[in-house]
Formats: structure tokens, sequence, C-alpha cells
């Protein structure tokens, strides 16, 4: 069992543990993390006021990095401009702008809106040479067509919880994406969705537990945090027909290669 353990080395390439859901344990929280075989996680921003928390994480524990970004559904006071944006991505433990992208589950903030921020965010991780990180809500051929327009392939970046069709996922591929599943794929009626994540390329593949929301079966309604992406992972190697062993080394590369750490 030890031995088995050692080998499994994981990534949480998205979370938000600075979120005040872990306000009482955060410590405890990142030595679960630790102990479940998860070597990293990104935290990423949803908003530019709590970017000195994601930093302070950063800057504390030698496997947490970050991202600089404004969610498509945050209410800002000001839109983020492109210089704002580098400037912040200066950081050296800053590896990815986002999250951003199309959410047209909750409109929030008018699609218009969304639209002219996600381009923002775009030009930004061309600009600092990161990868972006892209929310994609049942937004699917507005995310794409954004993506295409803005020549995202300069930068790259990652589809985060992807829950579209082998479709949205194929041309998100061609555009330069990674395709990154959360613990939704875990979950009883998504056999589409386990469908997709069977189906995308090892080098394209990577996990994720968008902590604190989302929990993998079988925690699935309780809070997340990063050691469940294993959960996340033992369902995708299942599909795939390899080891969990195998399917951990090769995402956490991907993130690795992904966020040039
Ligand atoms: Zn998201
Ligand atoms: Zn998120």
């Amino acid at each position: 069992m030890a031995d088995e353990m050692a080998e499994i080395r994981l990534f949480d390439s998205h979370c938000h543990v600075n979120f005040s859901h872990y306000t009482d344990d955060r410590d405890a929280m990142f030595e679960r993390m630790a102990a479940g075989g998860v070597e990293g996680c990104t935290v990423v921003a949803v908003d530019l006021d709590h970017v000195h928390e994601l930093k302070a994480l950063a800057e504390a524990r030698d496997n947490v990095w970050f991202s600089v970004g404004v969610h498509p559904n945050h209410e800002a006071e000001t839109e983020p401009d492109v210089d704002t944006l580098c400037k912040l991505a200066e950081h050296p433990r800053c590896v990815a702008i986002g999250e951003t992208g199309m959410d047209f589950f909750r409109e929030h903030v008018s699609p218009a809106i969304q639209e002219r921020r996600f381009r923002t965010h775009i030009r930004a991780a061309k600009t600092a040479g990161k990868p972006v990180i892209v929310h994609n809500r049942e937004a699917d051929i507005a995310s794409l067509r954004i993506l295409s327009e803005e020549g995202v392939g300069e930068c790259g970046g990652i589809m985060h919880c992807f829950s579209s069709d082998w479709e949205t996922a194929s041309q998100a591929i061609d555009l330069g994406m990674s395709i990154s599943f959360s613990g939704n794929v875990t979950f009883k009626r998504n056999d589409e969705l386990r469908g997709v994540a069977e189906k995308v390329p090892d080098e394209l593949l990577m996990i994720e537990t968008d902590s604190p929301y989302l929990a993998p079966v079988p925690c699935r309604g309780k809070r997340n945090e990063p050691a469940y992406v294993r959960y996340v992972a033992e369902c995708i190697a299942q599909v795939r027909g390899i080891s969990l062993a195998q399917l951990a080394m090769q995402t956490t590369m991907n993130s690795r290669q992904r966020f040039i750490i």
C-alpha cells in the first residue's frame, strides 16, 4: 500500500482554496492534499480584489501556484485591462490568466461584457506568454468563436471543468487547448462526459477539483478539496483502461508543461 501511494503523483489544476470555506482548516487541508499524493495545485482567481490572498498562499508553499483574472460572472466595478492583468502576472508564481470565458447559465454579467472581458484576458495571456484558463458553461459556440478569433493558439490554455460534448472538445483541441475534467465526470448520469474523457489525447488531458465546488463521487455534496482530485483521476483511469498511477503521471506532467513549472 505504501509503495502504491508513493507512485501516485497528482496535480489539481484548478481550485479556489483561498475562499472562506477553508478558513478553519486550511493548513490541515493542505496536509491532506500532500498525504493524498497531490503534489501541487493552481489556485485560480475569480476577481482582482483577492489576488493578494492567492499570492500569499503561493509564496508560503512551494507546491502552490496561482492565476490572475476576473470570472465571467463576477460583477466587477472596473473592467480589467490587458496592462493590469499582465502586471499582476509578472509574479514568478503566477502561471496562468483566468478564469475567464463565457457563462450563459447564469447571466449576472451581460454576454456583451463577458465577451469583451474574455477577449481582454486572451490578449493578456498572449502578451504575458502564459496559458488562459477558460470557463465555458452552456456557451460552446460563443467560447470557441472568441478563442478562434483571438488566436488563442499563440498562448494555449485549458478548458476547465469541461462539461460539453466531444465536438466542442475536439474543436478546442484544434485551437490549442487542453481539456480539464472535474468532479462532475464522476457523476452517475454523465456517461457522455466520461466518453469525452476517454477520447482526449494523452498529452492534452488534465484534471482538477474546482474546490470548493463539485466534489466527486463518493464525496458528492460535501465541500470539495484538492485531495479529492484522486477520485477524478480514478474515474478517468478506469474509463481509459489504464492504472491510476499512469493517469496521475500523465496529467501531472501535462499540468506542469501547460503551466510551465
Ligand atoms: Zn469556472
Ligand atoms: Zn473555478
